[in-house]
């Protein structure tokens, strides 16, 4: 047996690790997160390490493999734990076991963590304000101003106070030798709120308020943990649900991780949480440096933090006594991790609180498709909140057509309807906001005149548009089926076929020409691409310095704006006909989304949905706000096309910059999915790959084919599409897989990726 160690974690070392051979009398000691002694270097100093995976194979020549010199009897629990974290991430999404310990445990940085020092006086406030005024007196004009800081804002940060006031150091430390102020270090464990202790207003909760939280604490203290889904509608008031969970759950000692979307991690929803819990909170973001994520780590292990919230990394945070996670808006797409190993947060969190014991609480307005089949096959707990809780009314709601709008001659981006009700807004001198929906936008295929969409035949996914050097083609994003582009539409013959091509830029040059004194601000990743820019300009619209806000998705969440009136969605198709089989999904929640900042004041708002396919179930169950609707008629078509959470969809790349080795190495997996397939058919037995497969188990393989993009950054992409009922089979045939190339000569220059559902 073999051991592949990592030496001295936390450190640039987690980069590799090293194999050490078991000796026998250490067998039945050694496993994965057991922390080991063992001969390092040349010198064969002997250091600790982490057993991060065991293997039969030597990877190295085994003459050269060191032994364990033994087992370190004291273990590090929260390391261990994320180790075996790291362990399951790997089997379970698919990469390797240094990618997968990157992931859950922070690297020390070489840079020393930044310290911060902060100023703040050391006498009263009466002998303060003497000081300025002999200071005034004397016309000690910067030592005066400091004091003034101090005396107004209290402990404050050095370096800000210095570029502020224009101070120099002398003018500190000549205050310092007075005796007036003292200048102290501190460790940045970077925490965005100020220490502005805020009153928390108090609220009677209404009785679904209750009944959820009376659920939650009766289960809880009958020991009983299980997954929870919040489906609250927008507005309900699930943030205060969640608070009276954690609130029971720090009261036994317990800790807490709440995730919420970046994007919505506001100072407002943050301060929610701080008003109730202080300093017992800490928040991250993907910001923070790899040196305050490892402070922030350390904390945690400590015991230094109660309720950590911040997005889905947060969900590795080390605590040893966790007993909830709360994950806000379950259905948002960054839950998943764009780097290997992809992991969902929503899943982690469910197993990491069963290895922990611990509860999860899944909260929406429009869940994702799984967690609300869950929760209807009972594995969740269905929590219901349907009345707003501010007794506000939900807007109206109104579905303009824009193939009408074509036909009778009006070719502008704007509905009749929803540039009257602009103009009617600004008269009134009420707020707009326009959204364009370009969220994973590829450039869909569309006839403008009839509205006919342009579709995979095998996928039943829209086709993206690519133009080529050889000629323009439209793809299939899934299974790579391809077919030259279309110059007139086969329903209508209308030569207005093409892509909705408008983007932030254009619609607020047209909507400065049609109405030249609005002042109209732009949110969408240029405008936002600064530090701070994104709150800088929501905080100006809030404040009503504009009257309309055109924007992509960023602007539907994280603010309240009370005098928005109106809310028009440019194109609910951008988001409907991407390639990708939550297209429909997405959509729906993206316009219940927008059509929930319209209704949040006393006066009902009003909701334009222009679209070029009003009758597509995802618009009409948005205009009904009835989410219950659409999931009726989604799921019917993930059952018809075997999408998830019916089944489950295992997604191989496979690239090279060499085409002939990736061609040639394809060519090999091919036969090796024929062996897999055919062994299927022919009997239940183990087949010589170790695969067991029988006729229940249903496995269907398609490709490798030509990836949508096949050639990006000189580097040519395969796929393969593996498709079963049963999750376990779609790892045990990643796993498989990976031995396969393991040692396989044809693969040696090639990368395989793998990405689940
Ligand atoms: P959600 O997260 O479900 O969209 P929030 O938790 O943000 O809703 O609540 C929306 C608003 O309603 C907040 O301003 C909150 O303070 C308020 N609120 C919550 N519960 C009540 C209640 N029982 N009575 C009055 N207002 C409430
Ligand atoms: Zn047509
Ligand atoms: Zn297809």
């Amino acid at each position: 047996m073999y051991a592949d160690i990592i030496v001295d974690i936390s450190h640039e070392h987690l980069d590799k690790t090293f194999q050490y051979a078991v000796p026998d009398h250490l067998l039945d000691k050694v496993d994965i997160g057991v922390m080991v002694n063992v001969p390092f270097g040349r010198g064969n100093k002997i250091i600790t390490g982490y057993v991060v995976n065991l293997t039969k194979q030597p990877s190295y020549d085994i003459l050269k493999i060191k032994d364990i010199k033994e087992v370190v009897v004291q273990r590090v629990k929260a390391i261990e734990r994320m180790i075996q974290l790291a362990a399951w991430l790997r089997r379970n999404y698919g990469s390797t076991m240094n990618q997968a310990l990157k992931m859950v445990i922070p690297v020390k940085d070489k840079i020393q963590a930044k310290q911060k020092k902060m100023i703040s006086l050391v006498v009263s406030n009466e002998e303060a304000c003497a000081a300025f005024e002999q200071f005034q007196k004397k016309h000690a004009v910067a030592m005066a101003r400091v004091i003034q800081a101090l005396i107004n804002e209290g402990k404050s940060d050095v370096s800000d106070i210095q570029t502020k006031l224009n101070i120099t150091t002398k003018t500190i430390q000549a205050l310092e030798d007075k005796g007036l102020v003292q200048v102290e270090t501190a460790h940045i464990y970077r925490n965005p709120i100020k220490e502005t202790v805020l009153q928390e207003e108090i609220i009677e909760l209404n009785n679904q308020q209750k009944e959820a939280i009376h659920t939650f604490i009766e289960d809880y203290d009958n020991e009983i943990r299980k997954t929870y889904l919040l489906y609250g509608i927008t507005g309900s008031g699930k943030t205060n649900v969640y608070i009276e969970m954690i609130q029971h759950v720090v009261n036994l000692g317990k800790q807490v991780i709440v995730l919420i979307p970046e994007i919505a991690l506001t100072f407002q929803t943050v301060q929610r949480f701080y008003k109730r819990f202080g300093d017992k909170v800490s928040i991250m973001n993907s910001r923070m440096s790899k040196g305050e994520r490892y402070d922030q780590f350390k904390r945690a292990m400590a015991g230094e933090i109660r309720i950590m919230i911040g997005p889905r990394s947060v969900l590795f945070t080390p605590f040893n006594q966790l007993g909830l996670i709360v994950i806000d808006e379950e259905h948002e797409t960054a839950y998943k991790s764009e780097q290997s190993p992809k992991y969902h947060a929503r899943e982690t969190a469910i197993h990491i609180a069963e290895t922990m014991s611990a509860s999860v609480v899944l909260g929406s307005a429009t869940p994702s498709l799984e967690s609300f089949y869950r929760a209807k096959q009972g594995i969740y707990q269905l929590m219901k909140l349907d009345k707003r809780a501010t007794g506000a009314n939900l807007p109206n709601i109104y579905v303009e057509d824009l193939r009408k709008e074509l036909n009778e001659g009006n070719r502008s981006i704007l509905s009749r309807r929803l540039a009257a009700m602009i103009d009617d807004r600004l008269k009134k001198h009420q707020q707009v906001i326009l959204f364009l929906n370009k969220r994973g936008y590829a450039g869909f295929i569309s006839c403008r005149s009839c509205g006919k969409v342009f579709k995979c035949p095998h996928c039943d996914i829209s086709l993206t548009h690519h133009i080529n050097p050889y000629g323009n083609e439209l793809v299939c994003h899934y299974c790579g089926y391809r077919q030259p582009e279309i110059k007139e539409c086969p329903e209508c013959g209308s030569k207005y076929v093409s892509g909705f091509r408008a983007g932030t830029q254009q619609v607020e040059q047209m909507l400065s020409k049609t109405f030249p004194k609005a002042k109209i601000l732009r949110m969408d990743m240029d405008t936002t691409s600064k530090k701070g820019s994104h709150e800088a300009i929501l905080s100006s619209f809030a404040n009503h310095e504009a009257d309309i806000l055109v924007g992509t998705q960023m602007i539907v969440k994280g603010h309240d704006f009370p005098h928005v009136t109106l809310v028009g969605i440019l194109a609910a198709d951008m988001s409907l006909y991407v390639s990708d089989y939550r297209a429909s999904e997405r959509t729906f929640q993206l316009l219940v989304q927008a059509a929930g900042r319209a209704g949040r004041a006393k006066v009902p708002g009003d909701v334009v949905i222009q679209t070029y396919t009003p009758n597509h179930y995802s618009i009409v169950a948005a205009k009904e706000q009835n989410y219950e609707q659409f999931y009726d008629e989604e799921i019917i078509f993930r059952q018809m096309l075997g999408y998830p959470p019916i089944q489950n969809i295992l997604k191989i790349s496979i690239s090279s910059k060499n085409e002939e080795a990736l061609l040639l190495a394809c060519q090999n997996m091919t036969e090796w999915q024929d062996n897999i397939k055919n062994e299927r058919t022919v009997s239940s037995m183990e087949n010589n790959l170790g695969i067991r497969i029988n006729e229940k188990e249903k496995i269907q393989v398609t490709g490798p084919i030509k990836a949508p993009i096949y050639k990006l950054n000189d580097i040519y992409t395969q796929i393969v599409l593996v498709k079963s009922k049963d999750y376990e089979i779609l790892t045990d045939f990643k796993d498989k897989c990976d031995m396969y190339i393991k040692d396989n000569v044809l693969y040696k220059n090639i990368s395989v990726q793998y990405d689940f559902n």
